[in-house]
C-alpha cells in the first residue's frame, strides 16, 4: 500500500534496523523503543489486521516471530518476553499494516503484564457470556 509506512520499510524506500527477515516477514528495531531491543514484526504484504490476514500470512508471521526471538535472545539474553499486538485503532494500533511487538524483559525491569492493559471486566458474568458462544 503506497502510502503505509511499513510497506515502505519493505521495499526499503524507508531505512530500517534489521533483526530477521525471510521470504514472508521482516523484524526490525523499533524505532522507538518501550525497552532495549523492542523489535516489531511485519509480513512482507499489506493487511491491517488479523481479521483481514490469511492463513498463511498468519503461520508465516509468527514463525517469523519466533525466528525474530531466537535472534534477540542470541544477542541480548532477555530473562523473558512480553509479545503481542494492537489489534486495530481502539487496540492502541497506529500504523495500519499487522505488526507483532517483541518487548525483551529483564527480572526486576518493573514493566507489567497482559493484564495490566485493561481491567475494565464489565457487570456480565462469564457464565453468560459463554452462553454466546454455544
Ligand atoms: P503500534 O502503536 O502498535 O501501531 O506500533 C507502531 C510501532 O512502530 C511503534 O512502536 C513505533 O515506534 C514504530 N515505528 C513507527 N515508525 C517506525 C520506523 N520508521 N521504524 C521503526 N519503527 C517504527
Ligand atoms: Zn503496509
Amino acid at each position: 500500500m503506497e502510502s503505509c509506512i511499513f510497506c515502505k520499510i519493505i521495499k526499503k524506500d524507508i531505512p530500517h534496523f534489521s533483526v530477521y527477515e525471510d521470504e514472508y516477514c521482516l523484524a526490525f528495531l523499533d524505532i522507538y523503543p518501550r525497552v532495549k531491543g523492542h523489535t516489531v514484526v511485519i509480513p512482507k504484504i499489506h493487511v491491517e489486521t488479523i481479521e483481514g490476514a490469511d492463513a498463511q500470512t498468519i503461520t508465516t508471521l509468527f514463525s517469523g516471530v519466533q525466528s525474530a526471538v531466537q535472534k534477540v535472545t542470541e544477542v541480548l539474553q532477555p530473562d523473558a518476553y512480553s509479545i503481542g499486538w494492537n489489534n486495530g485503532e481502539e487496540a492502541g494500533q497506529a500504523v495500519p499494516h499487522i505488526h507483532v511487538h517483541i518487548l525483551p524483559r529483564w527480572k526486576g525491569d518493573g514493566g507489567g503484564n497482559m493484564h495490566t492493559i485493561i481491567n475494565k471486566p464489565g457487570s456480565t458474568s462469564v457464565k453468560e457470556l459463554a452462553s454466546l458462544f454455544t
